[in-house]
């Protein structure tokens, strides 16, 4: 088969298989063709998957930060030398086409570990607290065992938006990548290897929603990051509280780009199609609400529609293809009833709407749909789709604008256009999200921290704020003199 790995999971910097697990298909999704078979985790592979990762943390986490570091790095550059080989299978393994595998995957992995490689060295240090004759210090320690459960859309990029972060500040990680694509976790863990981690400080096991919960629950685990929808986050955060465990939810969105008359239109329109088209509109920060002012309305969906249409849906391996499959035929009967719900709830629909005649055969194709005139209480309004469907909405007044935005239950991103920069900021300020952009959208560079808030998830990935998430204070109180006791 086209991309079958070794074997199924990466345990101990080495492939193991067990025949036992139930069967995991890895179907292209430009074809429909099974492209390898691989098999869920036992519960003998994740025994040794979690006894490996115990092992390992122990001695990575007394490597020097730096040392640490030095491993990141070789990690980074090793992604970027084999950029083109692993953008490859990560347009197998999801359907995205070439063109962006190959600027957004792998080489964002890589920016993940040459951040993190890089601040490591002084990013783990803690503080000194004077106390008259007394004195205490702070330390920032790894917590030990994390898990890594990650969603299909970006499977090569959350395998290491997660462990680099993890594997910087001295914890060893155990990765579950989503059922749907299950090749590219696989491929980090053997650089890891290549670039000198020591064997079990990252380790890639398969699995579905039933091995999932094995690994939040198991007693060794100190701590679950999951990338997923919001009802597998509330039985993760769920699971993980009745032991107390540490967690990082980054769940879904609905959330909104407010576009205002005064703003540059081919730049708003251009924010709103990244942001809901990019990935075939699999992306967990899109702004499918786009609130666009009354006065430019038409105009911005005149030209919206041409670009729209002009978007080159096709074969994922062609570099010149702009938009690919959906990643499963699941997602897209999904994402087609939601289409329904649309059109029978009232709103416009100005273009897509259906399968493309263009592309032939048994991939799961959709067009690019534009809804407008959609009102907020339409179900395409209030509920993630996870396609690339854009829904347009009117307003006329910024503090209407703000209240109708904000009136969901999540929390993860939301957009402004405007030529006004006082007001860009006071919109901003007022919009209950995580990570938000004036004049641009979805642009998420290691530097800045992302993550949601609301139903949206907590925790933040990326950035140093990334290291608090995987480490704890201890606190040191040193005595200077004798201790005194009233007994
Ligand atoms: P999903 O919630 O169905 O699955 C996510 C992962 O959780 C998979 O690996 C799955 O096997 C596992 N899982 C399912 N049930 C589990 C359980 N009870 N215990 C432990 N693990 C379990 O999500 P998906 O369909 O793979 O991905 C799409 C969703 O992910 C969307 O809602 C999207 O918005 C979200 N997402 C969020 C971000 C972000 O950074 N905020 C990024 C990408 C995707």
């Amino acid at each position: 088969m086209k991309a079958q790995p070794q074997a199924s999971h990466f345990i101990d910097g080495e492939y193991v298989e067990d025949t036992d697990g139930t069967v995991i298909e890895s179907i292209y999704p430009a074809t429909g063709e099974v492209i390898a078979r691989l098999h869920a985790a036992t519960p003998a592979i994740i025994e040794k998957a979690i006894a490996s990762a115990k092992r390992a943390q122990k001695e990575w986490a007394s490597w020097s930060p730096a040392a640490r570091g030095r491993v990141l790095k070789k990690a980074a550059e090793i992604l970027r030398e084999r950029n083109r080989e692993l953008s490859e299978l990560e347009t197998l393994d999801t359907g995205k086409p070439i063109q962006e595998t190959i600027v957004a995957d792998p080489t964002s992995g890589a920016d993940s570990f040459e951040f993190f490689g890089g601040i490591i060295a002084t990013a783990m240090n803690g503080s000194q607290i004077p106390l008259g004759g007394d004195w205490a210090y702070t330390k920032r320690v790894p917590l030990g065992v994390v898990v890594g459960i990650g969603a299909w859309n970006y499977p090569q990029q959350i395998a290491c938006w997660k462990g680099a972060p993890a594997l910087a500040a001295g914890n060893a990680m155990v990765f579950k990548p989503s059922e749907v694509t299950p090749l590219g976790a696989l491929k980090i863990a053997e650089i890891l290897i290549e670039a000198g981690a020591p064997k079990g400080v990252y380790n890639v096991i398969q699995g579905d929603r039933e091995t999932g919960p094995l690994l939040v629950s198991h007693p060794d685990v100190a701590k679950v990051s999951l990338t997923g929808s919001v009802p597998t986050g509330r039985k993760v955060a769920g699971a993980a509280a009745a032991q107390l465990k540490h967690v990082t939810m980054e769940l879904g969105g609905k959330s909104p780009i407010v576009i205002f008359d005064d703003a540059d239109i081919d730049s708003a329109i251009s924010g709103a199609m990244l942001g809901n088209f990019y990935s075939t509109g699999q992306v967990c920060s899109n702004g499918t609400r786009v609130f666009v002012h009354k006065a430019i309305k038409e105009t911005f969906l005149s030209r919206l529609k041409a670009r729209t249409e002009a978007i080159l849906i096709g074969d994922p391996q062609d570099e010149a293809t702009q938009m690919g499959p959906m990643v499963s035929l699941a997602q897209r009967e999904k994402v087609l009833s939601y289409i329904d719900k649309g059109k029978a709830e009232g709103a416009t629909l100005v273009t897509g709407g259906g399968i493309p005649n263009s592309v032939t055969g048994e991939g799961f194709y959709i067009q690019p749909t534009v809804f407008a005139d959609v009102t907020d209480d339409m179900t395409i309004a209030r509920e993630e789709i996870f396609g690339p469907v854009m829904c347009v909405l009117d307003f006329d007044d910024e503090a209407e604008v703000i209240a109708r935005a904000n009136a969901t239950e999540f929390g993860l991103s939301a957009g402004v256009f405007t030529a006004d920069f006082s007001r860009a900021h006071r919109v901003v300020d007022q919009l209950e999200a995580g990570t938000l952009w004036i004049n641009t959208y979805n642009l998420c560079p290691v530097e800045i921290p992302f993550g949601g808030s609301k139903q949206s998830g907590f925790g933040r990935e990326n950035s140093a704020a990334a290291l608090e998430h995987y480490s704890e204070l201890k606190t040191v109180y040193v005595g200077m003199g004798k201790c005194e006791a009233p007994y």
